[in-house]
């Protein structure tokens, strides 16, 4: 799994490398995740000009417009637990896992607290979701996360057999579900499964400025890079 191997000095956590596996994460790393946030201004999908979150009607899946209050619901939930954890100073990434309907588990980001660069919001979903229920379930869950999974998590939820993933926004750094690797729909021994992504896009992006405009006014050395001014529009 070279994707999770460290190349530091300046490298991304989850690049190719030569090196070991390392299980804290640097400060260095932390502001490679954060700068996604920061420039999502520039992502596929154009500014609309609202200074609301909201969500992007028209860059909705069909499939999830079908059932669009439901999934709003559950992806509220998830940015509620976000919103927890950009209170406890962590990332604002956060998820919850559905089974029959109801949310059954939720995690959120928890690599700065723990400085396990592995403790992500879907690692900890699923952990608490085994603690209830067999394994052979989460064939039947499905997960709403605030951001795009990771290439490690998207190949983690592929071999847990995750049903369907839903998304706020898109992680063009470390995205394994379409941005950077495809590692939901790829040719592999496991069955894919289905991803959509743009519920509650703002509002995740927002979070995740907000979080980073927070680690920069506490930095010792703040980096010299551009307006670091919320910027409301998405
Ligand atoms: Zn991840």
């Amino acid at each position: 799994m070279d994707f999770l191997q460290d190349s530091s000095p300046g490298g991304s956590l989850f690049s190719p490398s030569t090196t070991t596996i390392t299980n804290t994460i640097t400060p260095r790393h932390l502001n490679d995740f954060l700068d996604f946030a920061d420039v999502s201004d520039s992502d596929d999908m154009a500014t609309t000009g609202s200074a609301v979150p909201t969500n992007d009607k028209d860059k909705l899946d069909p499939e999830v417009l079908k059932d669009l209050e439901r999934h709003q619901g559950f992806m509220r939930q998830a940015i509620e637990v976000a919103e927890e954890a950009l209170a406890g100073g962590e990332t604002p990434v956060a998820c919850v896992l559905v089974l029959d309907g109801e949310v059954v588990a939720r995690g959120m980001n928890d690599t700065n607290r723990s400085l396990n660069g592995t403790r992500h919001a879907e690692f900890l979903a699923i952990a608490q979701f085994l603690s209830k229920f067999p394994i052979t379930r989460l064939k039947e869950t499905d997960l709403y996360v605030t951001v795009e999974p990771c290439i490690m998590c998207a190949s983690a939820l592929r071999q847990y057999g995750i049903r369907c993933v839903y998304y706020g926004c898109g992680n063009d750094r470390f995205g394994g579900n379409g941005s950077v690797l495809a590692v939901h729909s790829d040719k592999g021994l496991e069955e894919g499964y289905p991803s959509y992504g743009g519920i509650f896009r703002k509002d995740a992006i927002m979070l995740l400025r907000r979080f980073y405009i927070q680690e920069n006014e506490n930095a010792p050395n703040p980096r010299a890079k551009g307006n670091r001014e919320l910027k409301p529009v998405v």
